[in-house]
């Protein structure tokens, strides 16, 4: 008989968490899992699924539009309601929140639900209840933050922005991140009149610096309106009343000018979730965001207690948060040692044109390798000439000149998540520009043109 409950004991059921729970019971670890709140965390139910989902209802807006010149007529003006997708759209989420259960079930995973605190090495503490464990597991994400800027209660974050009961008539959209230009894609195409106010003079800056330009120049023929260089400084209600969702706000900014909006929605960043969770009385070192420290393998300073995720804040993505959960259990559970690599992690931004990059941005590649060589193209995709649609389409490779290894692969176009993911496989495979130019193209495709560029432009 074991001396602990559990074989492990992971704190959080969300994407990392889930992973690590689920496989380690299929290999036959006893295994714990405590969740404060609704199971698949993050991304099911405040990020990639619902966000998504938004995203594809905001599409319709340019769709009816590119409708006309391909000889559809509407009749009568589409209309749009809210309700109706939030309540689709919370229904489609709690059958997934379902389903994420059956999975734990499946494997024989006890779920605890409560707020999980670390009481030391090998005790968690569940709402009062105490469970010990040889290994736990902290992967318990990361919480989205507001600035500090007098007012900021009236502002929102990603978090409440999926529960709104309205689509605001104005928004403030503040932050240049992937978050903040999904976000503010998403509102401009279900109709809201958007600003966004970045304090940097381009979007995404740790993408490739031509992939936030373009989705910029973008954004705004779709009617963004992009305030660059400035932030906000406060925000006030000017209605008498007490402040609600939808009363009017004005937001001054940084460069003097006043905004009026009825949303705030404030995309500045996320901090680790380690407020709380008795980590540091049990020793586990902290970086300063809050994140927790781990090594190669996600031990933290006490061998005992891993972390993997956002809460060790490397690279935010579901994908990353499971591949590193697998690692984990793999060591711990498996055979075989398995090390996790942060190299061409592939990954999109559904703003509206979507983008998708794989690889190491000419910035990044110049430093890394020296000489590089670009290809570029920027283009009207075949779609949009019937409809007189103004988008354009942007891709671009990045070549070592030295071993012809392609290094970086990005665009911003239709369905660009839905091309990279191919091409990364490529780039994991160390491809050549040669390979690349010796496939054959799929015609007609904006894909091909990935195959088809013959001159550097650098
Ligand atoms: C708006 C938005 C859009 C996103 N879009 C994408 C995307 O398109 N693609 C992508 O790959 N990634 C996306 N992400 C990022 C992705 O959601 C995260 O990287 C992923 O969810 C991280 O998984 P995790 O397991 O580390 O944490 P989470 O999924 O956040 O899970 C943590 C869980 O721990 C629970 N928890 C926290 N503290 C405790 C406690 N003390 N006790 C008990 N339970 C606790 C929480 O309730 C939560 O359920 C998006 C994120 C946001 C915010």
């Amino acid at each position: 008989m074991s001396q602990y409950d559990y074989d492990l004991f992971t704190i959080g059921g969300g994407s990392g968490g889930v992973r690590a729970a689920r496989f380690a019971g299929q290999a036959g670890a006893r295994v714990g899992l405590a969740e404060k709140g609704d199971l698949g965390g993050t991304c099911v139910n405040v990020g990639c699924i619902p966000k998504k989902l938004m995203s594809y209802s905001a599409h319709f807006h340019e769709d009816f539009a590119d409708a006309a010149g391909y000889g559809w007529t509407l009749n009568g003006q589409p209309s749009f309601d809210w309700s109706t997708l939030i309540a689709n759209k919370d229904r489609e989420i709690a059958h997934l929140n379902d389903i994420y259960q059956r999975l734990l079930d499946g494997a024989n995973v006890s779920l605890h639900r409560g707020f999980a605190k670390v009481e030391d090495a090998h005790t968690v503490n569940v709402d009062g209840q105490r469970f010990t464990a040889r290994h736990i597991l902290v992967a318990t994400g990361g919480r989205p933050e507001k600035p500090d800027v007098p007012g900021r209660e009236l502002g929102i974050t990603s978090d409440d922005f999926f529960h709104l009961k309205a689509l605001p008539k104005r928004t403030v959209v503040l932050g240049g991140g992937y978050i903040a230009v999904e976000l503010a894609s998403i509102l401009n195409g279900l109709g809201s009149e958007v600003t966004l106010v970045y304090r940097r003079e381009r979007l995404l800056r740790n993408m490739d610096a031509d992939l936030g330009v373009h989705l910029a120049d973008e954004m705004a023929k779709q009617g963004i309106r992009l305030v660059f260089n400035a932030s906000i400084e406060s925000i006030e209600s000017i209605e008498a009343a007490q402040a609600s969702e939808d009363s009017v706000k004005n937001v001054r900014l940084t460069n003097g000018e006043v905004l009026q909006a009825e949303c705030i929605l404030f995309a500045t960043g996320r901090t680790p979730n380690t407020a709380g969770l008795g980590l540091e009385q049990a020793g586990v070192v902290l970086e300063r965001n809050g994140a927790v420290q781990v090594n190669g393998d996600f031990e933290s300073s006490v061998p005992s207690i891993l972390a993997v995720g956002d809460v060790i804040d490397r690279v935010a993505l579901t994908p990353v948060a499971l591949a590193e959960a697998m690692v984990v259990v793999a060591r711990l559970f498996g055979r075989g040692e398995r090390r996790m690599s942060y190299a061409n992690i592939p990954t999109a931004v559904f703003s509206h044109p979507n983008i998708g990059t794989v690889g190491l941005s000419e910035e990044e590649a110049r430093k890394e390798v020296g000489e590089v060589k670009i290809f570029k193209t920027d283009f009207k995709p075949l779609k949009n000439t019937l409809s007189r649609n103004t988008g354009r389409t942007f891709m671009k490779l990045v070549v070592d000149a030295g071993s012809d290894r392609v290094l970086g692969v990005h665009m911003v176009g239709s369905d660009a998540g839905e091309v990279i993911q191919g091409f990364a496989v490529a780039l994991q495979c160390g491809a050549t520009k040669a390979q690349f130019d010796a496939t054959i193209g799929i015609h007609p495709t904006s894909a091909e043109e990935f195959v088809t560029l013959r001159t550097p432009v650098a």
